[in-house]
C-alpha cells in the first residue's frame, strides 16, 4: 500500500543516491537525527566541507601569499575546479561562468551589461513580488540612472485569485511591451510558491521582442534542470547557500552567454581580477578583459569559500545531476500524493500553492494553511521537522534528493495530519 510506512522504507531501500545522505551533517534533537527541509533556505554540510577548508588554510599557514602559485591547488588555478561540475548543473559551457561575489552583488553587475536602455527601449519585465533583494536592486539602480522605477518596471503577477503567475501571461506582457521592452530580468523558481517557470520559452519570448533575457536562479540551481546555453539565455546569476549547500554566505556565481565574452561595447563595472591573466601582474593601465565569464570578476576571490563550494560541487557530480533531478522528481511526486490524500481525509484545512504539473514544479512545495499555521508550524518544529513559515499562512517544505529520505515525507505528512 502506497500510504503506508513500509512503502517509503521501499522506496529508500531502492534508492540508488540513498547512500549519498552519509556525506552530509544532519542536525540532530537528542541523538535523533532531525527531519531537515530547509535545503531551500540553507543547505546542509557536506563531511568534506572542512577537509576543503584545511586544506586552504594549511597552504596559507605554509606558504603565505604564495599560496596562490604553490601547494597542491594553487589558488589562482582553483576556480578551475568550480566551474566544471557547475556547469553540468546549469547547462553551461564552463567559459561562461564566473563563480564570484554574492547574488545581489551580481545582479547589479550584470545590469550594468545588460540593461542598455535607449529611447522608448528602457522597460524591464519582471515577477511581481519578486524577492525583496531583486525589488530594491530594481528600485535602487534604476534610480542611479536617472529613472522612476514606476515608470521602468512592468511587474507580471498572478491573475486575481490564484497564486502562480500564468506562464502565457509573461509571454504576452513581453508581446506588449514589444519595442519598449530594454530586459527581461525574471526568476527560475519562484520563493513563495515554487512554481517554475518556462525559461526557454520566457528567452525566445524576449529576443523576439529585441530585448535581453537574464534569470535570477536562487532557487533554480541545483534544484531544477537547466540548459541556459542551449536556451540562448544572456545572463543569469544565483547563490550557493541553497541547494548548492556552500555554506552560509557562500560565493555566488554568474553565467554569461560566450557571444558577449569578446564584444567591447559591452558596459562592465572592473576590477583587476577580470583582467586579462597572462599580463595582470604587470599592473598596467586601460582594462583588458579574459575573453570569458571571468571577463566579469573584479576582486581577488577567497579560496575559502572556493574550498566549502567545491566540496559539495564534487558531490554532485559523482552523484550526477540528471540522477538527482531523477529522484528530486519521484520525491515530490511521492510529497504531493501523501498531501492530496490528507486533503481528501481533512478537506478544507490546507491548499498546494505550486503546481502540479511536474513541470512546473521542483523540490519545493508550499502549503497554505487555513486556520493555525503558526501553531502548527511551531508543532512541527517541535517534533523534530525542520520547515519554513512565511507570514502569513505559508509553510514551504523542500526535500532534496542528496540527503533527505522517503521516510522523512512519510513522517511530515504524518504529522501534518495529527
Ligand atoms: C535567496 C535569494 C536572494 C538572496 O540574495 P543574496 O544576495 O544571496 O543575499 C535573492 N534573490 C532571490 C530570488 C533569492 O531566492
Amino acid at each position: 500500500m502506497k500510504k503506508e510506512l513500509a512503502y517509503a522504507f521501499a522506496l529508500d531501500a531502492s534508492d540508488p543516491l540513498a547512500s549519498y545522505r552519509q556525506e552530509f551533517i544532519i542536525p540532530e534533537k537528542d541523538g535523533q537525527h532531525q527531519v531537515y527541509f530547509l535545503g531551500n533556505s540553507l543547505g546542509l554540510q557536506p563531511k568534506k566541507t572542512a577537509y576543503f577548508l584545511n586544506e586552504v588554510l594549511d597552504q596559507w599557514a605554509r606558504y603565505g601569499v604564495e599560496g596562490f602559485f604553490m601547494g597542491e591547488d594553487p589558488w589562482l588555478n582553483y576556480h578551475d575546479h568550480l566551474v566544471k561540475p557547475l556547469a553540468a548543473i546549469v547547462g553551461a559551457l564552463p567559459s561562461e561562468l564566473v563563480v564570484m561575489n554574492q547574488l545581489t552583488v551580481n545582479l547589479h553587475l550584470m545590469m550594468v551589461s545588460f540593461y542598455r536602455p535607449a529611447g522608448k527601449r528602457k522597460k524591464i519585465i519582471c515577477e511581481a513580488k519578486a524577492f525583496p533583494s531583486d525589488q530594491y536592486m530594481f528600485e535602487t539602480h534604476l534610480k542611479a540612472l536617472g529613472y522612476n522605477p514606476d515608470e521602468v518596471l512592468v511587474e507580471v503577477g498572478p491573475r486575481a485569485g490564484e497564486a502562480c503567475i500564468r506562464q502565457q501571461d509573461i509571454v504576452a506582457a513581453i508581446h506588449e511591451t514589444g519595442d519598449e521592452l530594454a530586459l527581461v530580468l525574471w526568476g527560475g523558481v519562484n520563493y513563495y510558491t515554487g512554481q517554475v517557470f518556462d525559461l526557454e520559452a520566457i528567452t525566445t519570448a524576449g529576443h523576439n521582442a529585441g530585448a535581453k533575457v537574464g534569470f535570477d536562479l536562487a532557487h533554480a540551481a541545483g534544484n531544477i534542470p537547466l540548459n541556459l546555453h542551449a536556451w540562448n539565455v544572456d545572463f543569469a546569476c544565483w547563490c550557493s547557500y541553497k541547494y548548492l549547500n556552500s555554506g552560509p554566505g557562500a560565493i555566488g556565481a554568474a553565467f554569461i552567454h560566450e557571444r558577449y565574452h569578446r564584444e567591447d561595447a559591452l558596459y562592465r563595472f572592473a576590477g583587476w581580477w577580470g583582467y586579462e591573466k597572462e599580463t595582470r601582474f604587470k599592473m598596467e593601465k586601460g582594462f583588458r578583459p579574459v575573453q570569458s565569464a571571468e571577463g566579469w570578476q573584479l576582486s581577488t576571490p577567497s579560496p575559502l569559500l572556493y574550498a566549502a563550494h567545491r566540496a559539495s560541487l564534487e558531490i554532485f557530480s559523482r552523484a550526477g545531476f540528471e540522477n538527482c533531478v531523477k529522484k528530486s522528481r519521484q520525491m515530490a511526486a511521492y510529497l504531493r500524493y501523501l498531501l492530496e490524500d490528507l486533503q481528501q481525509d481533512q478537506p478544507g484545512k490546507f491548499e498546494l500553492l505550486t503546481p502540479s504539473d511536474p513541470a512546473q514544479r521542483g523540490c519545493q512545495v508550499s502549503l497554505l494553511i487555513h486556520t493555525g499555521g503558526r501553531a502548527l508550524f511551531e508543532q512541527l518544529t517541535e517534533q523534530g521537522i525542520f520547515a519554513d513559515w512565511r507570514e502569513p499562512d505559508v509553510i514551504r517544505v523542500a526535500p532534496v534528493p542528496l540527503y533527505n529520505r522517503y521516510q522523512e515525507i512519510w513522517h511530515f505528512v504524518q504529522e501534518l495530519g495529527r
